[in-house]
């Protein structure tokens, strides 16, 4: 994890290292925090820096070097990956990616309506919801456990939905090489430099990079999932696999 005690001269990022993937993608996520945070303009006011009404932004950037370092041309060109290697991995990763946005889509609807319905101990809406939207059961006496404050649940949704319009943009302007250029770290500075000033609809309509809905995160979990263009040519194990659309 990263502590930021104040942006941009002192943050630290702390890893506990278990071995394997998860290493990497835990390493990457939490340095599209660390460095966003100190490429942050040192002379911005202290509400445009250091107060996050929203994390949001944070995560996007999080996400978005999370998910370069599974990016197939990372794979191949960084750690030598073969190309079977990597579609199984590209695979599983967006397999895994759908399940857990669906997790969290169910924790934030879980919270909405608990409290629309003030009844916060009311663990029944939770478990019901949640084996409604990810298929698995939940026990209705854990929801208190599972529940993050300030709709945190909702910052990863729209998160996860925001990068996959950003790395789009990016794609669009340097190619699906864009990490491997140079011009992306000046970008990325770029977006950096503005902290925490705009939210992050305004940030995206401010720096060009387009709107924010479910399209292209979907559009990615097909195309990885299914396929190309969303073609079923995967073995027949797979035929059964359906993309939900309505998340
Ligand atoms: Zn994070």
């Amino acid at each position: 994890m990263s502590f930021v005690l104040s942006i941009p001269d002192e943050i630290y990022l702390v890893m506990n290292s278990q071995g394997g993937w998860i290493d990497l993608e835990t390493l990457f996520h939490e340095m599209g925090h660390v460095l966003s945070h100190a490429f942050t303009a040192p002379d911005l006011p202290s509400v445009e820096k250091d107060f996050f009404t929203s994390n949001t932004l944070s995560e996007t950037y999080a996400f978005l070097l999370q998910n370069m370092c599974f990016s197939p041309l990372f794979l191949e060109r960084h750690l030598g990956l073969s190309s079977d290697a990597i579609e199984e991995i590209s695979f599983y990763k967006a397999l895994k990616d759908l399940s857990v946005f669906r997790r969290y889509v169910g924790k934030f609807i879980s919270e909405y309506e608990m409290f629309k319905e003030n009844d916060v101990g009311n663990g029944e809406i939770y478990s019901a919801i949640m084996e409604k939207y990810t298929g698995f059961a939940y026990l209705s006496e854990t929801h208190l456990f599972d529940l993050v404050p300030e709709f945190y649940s909702l910052d990863y949704v729209i998160s996860w939905m925001a990068e996959a319009t950003m790395e789009k943009m990016l794609v669009k302007t340097l190619g699906s090489d864009w990490m491997f250029q140079p011009e992306a770290g000046s970008i990325l500075k770029d977006w950096w430099l503005c902290g925490n000033r705009y939210e992050i609809d305004e940030f995206f309509s401010a720096k060009g990079i387009g709107t924010i809905d479910h399209g292209d995160i979907i559009e990615r979990w097909r195309n990885k999932i299914l396929g190309e263009k969303g073609n079923a040519n995967r073995s027949s194990t797979d035929d059964s696999l359906v993309v939900p659309t309505g998340v």
